[in-house]
Protein backbone atom coordinates (compact mmCIF):
# COMPACT_ATOMS: atom_id res chain seq x y z
CA UNK A 1 0.00 0.00 0.00
CA UNK A 2 1.41 3.39 -0.86
CA UNK A 3 1.88 5.50 2.36
CA UNK A 4 1.77 9.21 1.88
CA UNK A 5 4.84 11.10 1.17
CA UNK A 6 7.20 8.27 1.52
CA UNK A 7 10.58 8.87 -0.14
CA UNK A 8 12.56 5.60 -1.37
CA UNK A 9 16.40 5.58 -2.24
CA UNK A 10 16.97 3.34 -5.02
CA UNK A 11 20.99 3.39 -4.28
CA UNK A 12 23.34 1.67 -6.69
CA UNK A 13 26.80 2.00 -8.60
CA UNK A 14 24.89 1.96 -12.27
CA UNK A 15 27.95 1.41 -14.55
CA UNK A 16 26.95 1.02 -16.47
CA UNK A 17 23.27 1.68 -16.48
CA UNK A 18 21.02 -1.11 -17.18
CA UNK A 19 17.39 -1.97 -18.67
CA UNK A 20 17.61 -4.18 -15.33
CA UNK A 21 18.37 -1.01 -13.68
CA UNK A 22 15.25 0.93 -15.51
CA UNK A 23 13.14 -1.57 -14.85
CA UNK A 24 13.35 -1.76 -11.20
CA UNK A 25 13.10 2.10 -11.17
CA UNK A 26 9.66 1.76 -13.41
CA UNK A 27 7.97 -0.98 -10.92
CA UNK A 28 9.09 0.76 -7.73
CA UNK A 29 8.18 4.22 -8.51
CA UNK A 30 4.74 3.20 -8.29
CA UNK A 31 5.16 1.95 -4.93
CA UNK A 32 6.24 5.46 -3.55
CA UNK A 33 5.44 8.96 -3.54
CA UNK A 34 8.98 9.95 -4.73
CA UNK A 35 11.83 7.85 -5.74
CA UNK A 36 15.28 8.89 -6.12
CA UNK A 37 18.09 7.09 -7.47
CA UNK A 38 21.28 7.60 -6.05
CA UNK A 39 24.75 7.28 -7.77
CA UNK A 40 27.27 6.28 -4.96
CA UNK A 41 30.95 7.16 -5.15
CA UNK A 42 33.10 4.57 -4.13
CA UNK A 43 37.12 5.99 -4.01
CA UNK A 44 38.85 3.25 -4.46
CA UNK A 45 37.16 1.48 -7.54
CA UNK A 46 38.19 3.09 -11.04
CA UNK A 47 34.71 3.63 -12.71
CA UNK A 48 33.89 2.98 -16.41
CA UNK A 49 31.72 6.16 -16.83
CA UNK A 50 32.63 8.87 -14.35
CA UNK A 51 29.91 9.90 -11.96
CA UNK A 52 29.09 13.19 -13.53
CA UNK A 53 28.38 11.03 -16.83
CA UNK A 54 26.20 8.52 -15.09
CA UNK A 55 23.89 11.44 -13.05
CA UNK A 56 23.76 13.10 -16.94
CA UNK A 57 22.84 9.72 -18.64
CA UNK A 58 20.32 8.29 -16.45
CA UNK A 59 18.85 11.83 -15.39
CA UNK A 60 18.13 11.62 -19.06
CA UNK A 61 16.54 8.20 -19.51
CA UNK A 62 14.25 8.84 -16.60
CA UNK A 63 13.21 12.08 -17.48
CA UNK A 64 11.66 10.34 -20.46
CA UNK A 65 8.62 8.71 -18.22
CA UNK A 66 8.79 9.24 -14.38
CA UNK A 67 7.55 12.23 -13.24
CA UNK A 68 8.68 10.94 -9.53
CA UNK A 69 11.88 10.30 -10.15
CA UNK A 70 15.22 11.77 -9.32
CA UNK A 71 18.92 11.28 -9.49
CA UNK A 72 21.50 12.65 -7.49
CA UNK A 73 24.70 10.87 -6.20
CA UNK A 74 26.24 10.95 -3.23
CA UNK A 75 29.71 10.03 -1.04
CA UNK A 76 29.98 8.27 1.92
CA UNK A 77 27.40 5.65 3.40
CA UNK A 78 24.07 5.33 1.17
CA UNK A 79 22.19 5.61 5.21
CA UNK A 80 23.64 8.69 5.74
CA UNK A 81 22.52 9.96 2.46
CA UNK A 82 18.65 7.97 2.81
CA UNK A 83 18.62 10.14 5.84
CA UNK A 84 19.61 13.32 4.85
CA UNK A 85 17.36 13.83 1.74
CA UNK A 86 14.41 12.10 3.84
CA UNK A 87 14.29 8.55 2.86
CA UNK A 88 12.32 6.02 4.72
CA UNK A 89 13.06 3.05 2.84
CA UNK A 90 16.10 1.81 0.78
CA UNK A 91 14.95 0.19 -2.58
CA UNK A 92 16.99 -2.91 -4.39
CA UNK A 93 16.57 -5.35 -6.77
CA UNK A 94 16.80 -9.19 -6.61
CA UNK A 95 18.08 -11.35 -9.44
CA UNK A 96 19.07 -14.77 -7.80
CA UNK A 97 20.48 -16.22 -4.78
CA UNK A 98 23.32 -14.80 -4.52
CA UNK A 99 21.53 -11.24 -4.67
CA UNK A 100 19.27 -12.19 -1.73
CA UNK A 101 22.61 -13.60 0.41
CA UNK A 102 24.43 -10.28 -0.29
CA UNK A 103 21.19 -7.99 0.30
CA UNK A 104 20.06 -9.50 2.98
CA UNK A 105 23.12 -9.01 5.49
CA UNK A 106 23.37 -5.30 3.75
CA UNK A 107 19.66 -5.07 4.79
CA UNK A 108 19.85 -6.44 8.34
CA UNK A 109 23.03 -3.83 8.65
CA UNK A 110 21.38 -0.96 7.52
CA UNK A 111 17.83 -1.36 9.69
CA UNK A 112 20.32 -2.00 12.78
CA UNK A 113 22.42 0.78 12.22
CA UNK A 114 19.81 3.19 10.64
CA UNK A 115 16.37 1.87 11.63
CA UNK A 116 15.62 2.11 7.29
CA UNK A 117 14.04 -0.62 6.30
CA UNK A 118 14.56 -2.02 2.81
CA UNK A 119 12.07 -2.88 -0.12
CA UNK A 120 12.96 -5.32 -2.67
CA UNK A 121 12.03 -5.94 -6.40
CA UNK A 122 12.27 -9.19 -8.20
CA UNK A 123 13.94 -8.49 -11.32
CA UNK A 124 12.33 -8.74 -14.58
CA UNK A 125 12.63 -12.44 -16.26
CA UNK A 126 13.96 -10.73 -19.18
CA UNK A 127 17.17 -8.97 -17.04
CA UNK A 128 17.47 -11.84 -14.42
CA UNK A 129 20.77 -12.16 -16.12
CA UNK A 130 21.55 -8.65 -16.92
CA UNK A 131 24.62 -6.82 -14.97
CA UNK A 132 26.89 -4.07 -14.78
CA UNK A 133 29.97 -5.90 -14.48
CA UNK A 134 29.21 -8.41 -17.60
CA UNK A 135 28.18 -6.00 -19.53
CA UNK A 136 31.55 -4.50 -18.93
CA UNK A 137 33.04 -7.10 -19.58
CA UNK A 138 31.64 -7.58 -22.86
CA UNK A 139 32.12 -4.35 -23.71
CA UNK A 140 35.92 -4.68 -22.93
CA UNK A 141 35.96 -7.96 -25.10
CA UNK A 142 33.35 -8.28 -27.19
CA UNK A 143 31.50 -6.80 -29.43
CA UNK A 144 29.39 -3.76 -28.14
CA UNK A 145 26.44 -3.63 -30.45
CA UNK A 146 25.44 -7.26 -29.00
CA UNK A 147 24.46 -5.41 -26.01
CA UNK A 148 22.05 -3.73 -27.56
CA UNK A 149 18.96 -6.38 -25.23
CA UNK A 150 20.44 -5.20 -21.99
CA UNK A 151 21.13 -1.54 -22.25
CA UNK A 152 19.09 1.86 -23.48
CA UNK A 153 19.76 2.94 -26.20
CA UNK A 154 22.04 5.85 -25.16
CA UNK A 155 24.00 3.46 -22.91
CA UNK A 156 24.47 2.02 -26.14
CA UNK A 157 26.12 4.86 -27.65
CA UNK A 158 28.43 5.98 -24.91
CA UNK A 159 29.88 2.26 -24.55
CA UNK A 160 30.70 2.69 -28.41
CA UNK A 161 32.09 5.75 -28.09
CA UNK A 162 34.00 4.51 -25.08
CA UNK A 163 35.44 1.39 -26.99
CA UNK A 164 36.42 4.09 -29.96
CA UNK A 165 37.91 6.50 -27.61
CA UNK A 166 40.07 3.83 -25.83
CA UNK A 167 40.37 1.37 -28.26
CA UNK A 168 43.47 -1.25 -28.23
CA UNK A 169 44.16 0.09 -24.37
CA UNK A 170 40.97 -0.73 -23.03
CA UNK A 171 41.82 -4.08 -22.92
CA UNK A 172 45.15 -2.92 -20.74
CA UNK A 173 43.39 -0.42 -19.09
CA UNK A 174 40.51 -3.14 -17.82
CA UNK A 175 42.47 -6.39 -17.85
CA UNK A 176 39.42 -7.62 -15.86
CA UNK A 177 36.84 -6.30 -18.52
CA UNK A 178 36.31 -3.17 -16.68
CA UNK A 179 36.00 -5.09 -13.03
CA UNK A 180 36.79 -3.03 -10.05
P1 LIG B 1 25.69 -2.04 -6.38
O1 LIG B 1 27.16 -1.83 -6.56
O2 LIG B 1 25.08 -1.23 -5.27
O3 LIG B 1 25.25 -3.49 -6.33
P2 LIG B 1 24.51 -1.98 -9.02
O4 LIG B 1 24.46 -0.83 -9.95
O5 LIG B 1 25.21 -3.19 -9.46
O6 LIG B 1 25.07 -1.36 -7.69
O7 LIG B 1 23.02 -2.40 -8.63
C1 LIG B 1 22.13 -1.51 -8.01
C2 LIG B 1 20.88 -2.27 -7.60
O8 LIG B 1 20.20 -2.76 -8.76
C3 LIG B 1 21.14 -3.51 -6.74
O9 LIG B 1 20.08 -3.66 -5.83
C4 LIG B 1 21.11 -4.64 -7.73
O10 LIG B 1 20.77 -5.86 -7.12
C5 LIG B 1 20.02 -4.16 -8.66
N1 LIG B 1 20.13 -4.71 -10.00
C6 LIG B 1 21.20 -4.71 -10.80
N2 LIG B 1 20.91 -5.31 -11.97
C7 LIG B 1 19.60 -5.69 -11.89
C8 LIG B 1 18.71 -6.38 -12.76
N3 LIG B 1 19.10 -6.81 -13.94
N4 LIG B 1 17.44 -6.59 -12.34
C9 LIG B 1 17.05 -6.19 -11.11
N5 LIG B 1 17.85 -5.55 -10.25
C10 LIG B 1 19.10 -5.30 -10.62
Amino acid sequence: MKRSGTIALFPGTFDPFTNGHLDVIHRGRTLFDRLIVAIGQNPTKRPLFPVKERLEMIRQLVAESCENVEVQSYKGLTVDFARKVGATVILRGLRNGTDLNFEFQLALTNRAVADIETVFIMAGETYAFTSSSLIRQIAAEGDVGRLHRFVPPLVLERLKEKKRQLGARLLNDYPDGFKE
